[in-house]
């Protein structure tokens, strides 16, 4: 088993002595390849984790939380991530979605009415950011917003809605000015997942498989003012909202689930290969083997210290758009390398069900797309570094 390896607070040893214990004990692996079968994730588990606090992590003592911790929540991913995206996602959906989204974005009464619950998981949202032409230029978004009295009436297509199906709100981003410049007509809204007009449409895919992402089309929808997230005077101010601290911390939540997918794959490689007997000894025995384990645990252990240098800044509230970037992005595109290397490692067995490596490879080679491709990062970091032709 691979241990973390940093120096930590007491507090997040806790948390990963207890979240070990409990995924350990409430996710074995069959539990696990039955979720992924049935992209499906367990509400009775997500309801214990809420109860022991977990999602109260990204939010302020004062509007109900635990006092925002970016650090612990970012351990919280990890640890569930090493058991897939099962109770990850959800928490995702609850704490970062949700609970810091609009604890740097909401409007006072939005905090009021949100926060307590979001903090309590009784809450889960879902991103509504990508359209079937548009991934990566979000600015570009052509889901409509008009404004009618007291209201805004919406009509569109969402692609790509992770837990369209089942949140309470969808955390959306619409065009409510087609003839100002980008940076002046976009908000972000929030959708009720029930709302009249709005219809979901599952996509099959094969990675991220704890629920479904739908096609999200909205007719006519209706919403007050008061769901433009900030408030009615934030109408066509979303553009700041696409960065900042919310973005920042966004792409940590990213990457330690990366993080916690490669650490998987890479535990179960290492395992299986000092078991495995060739040629009259274990594999980990031949040495082209034991290379590649040594070279992904190195890696991986980049992977780790990044992330966390990373997740301080962003605790502190100190700048952290390129460490976040660099973070994404490494671990990311490092993750791809960790899951080919230990895909390699296990032979015919990583292309079978026996054990959690087809999963974690699966779920690993989507992340340098999700969450702002890598190029994305690059693009960003590139400008942040002020390069230029
Ligand atoms: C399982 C899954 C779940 C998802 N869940 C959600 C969700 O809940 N909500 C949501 O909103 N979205 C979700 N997405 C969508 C995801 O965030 C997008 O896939 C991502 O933003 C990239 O968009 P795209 O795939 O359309 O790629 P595109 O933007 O079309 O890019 C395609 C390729 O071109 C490259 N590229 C594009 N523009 C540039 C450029 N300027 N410079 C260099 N390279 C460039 C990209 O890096 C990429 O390699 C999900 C996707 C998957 C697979």
């Amino acid at each position: 088993m691979i241990e973390n390896t940093l120096p930590e607070p007491g507090h997040v040893i806790e948390i990963r002595r207890q979240l070990r214990r409990f995924v350990t004990e409430k996710l074995p692996r069959d539990k696990r390849r039955a979720l992924d079968k049935a992209h499906d994730w367990p509400r009775d588990l997500f309801r214990q984790l809420a109860d022991m606090g977990f999602c109260g992590l990204t939010i302020a003592e004062e509007n109900g939380g635990a006092g925002q911790d970016i650090v612990a929540a970012v351990a919280v991913i990890e640890e569930l991530a090493r058991a897939g995206p099962f109770l990850a996602g959800p928490f995702i959906h609850c704490a970062f979605y949700g609970g810091m989204n609009i604890s740097e974005n909401g409007s006072p009464d939005q905090k009021a009415a949100l926060l307590p619950r979001l903090a309590r998981g009784d809450l889960l949202f879902a991103y509504g950011l990508s359209e079937p032409d548009v991934g990566g230029d979000l600015s570009s978004v052509k889901t409509r917003g008009r404004v009618e009295g007291d209201h805004l009436v919406i009509n569109g297509s969402k692609r790509w809605c992770t837990g369209a199906d089942w949140a309470d709100y969808i955390y959306c981003l619409i065009n409510t000015a087609p003839d100002a410049s980008k940076r002046e007509a976009l908000t972000f809204v929030l959708i009720p997942g029930k709302a009249p007009g709005v219809s979901t449409h599952p996509i099959e895919h094969v990675n991220l498989r704890y629920t479904a992402s739908s096609d999200v089309i909205f007719e006519d929808v209706r919403v007050p003012l008061d769901a433009i997230v900030g408030g009615p005077a934030k109408l066509n101010k979303g553009w700041g909202m696409l960065a900042g601290r919310a973005l920042d911390v966004e792409k940590l939540e990213v990457a330690a689930c990366t993080f916690g997918f490669a650490q998987a794959a890479l535990n179960e490689a290492w395992t299986y290969a000092q078991e495995r007997i060739q040629f009259g000894k274990a594999i980990a025995g031949h040495q082209a083997v034991a290379h590649k384990l040594v070279t992904a645990r190195t890696k991986l252990e980049a992977c780790r210290h990044m992330l966390y240098h990373a997740a301080r800044l962003a605790n502190e509230g100190a700048p952290c758009g390129a460490e976040t970037s660099m973070a994404k992005l490494f671990i990311a595109d490092t993750g791809v390398e960790i899951a080919l290397a230990c895909q390699q490692v296990m032979g015919a067995y990583a292309f079978s069900d026996a054990y959690d490596i087809d999963r974690n490879v699966r779920d690993l080679l989507g992340m340098p797309v999700v969450g702002g491709s890598s190029d994305m990062q690059r693009n960003n970091l590139a400008g942040l570094w002020r390069l230029k032709g």
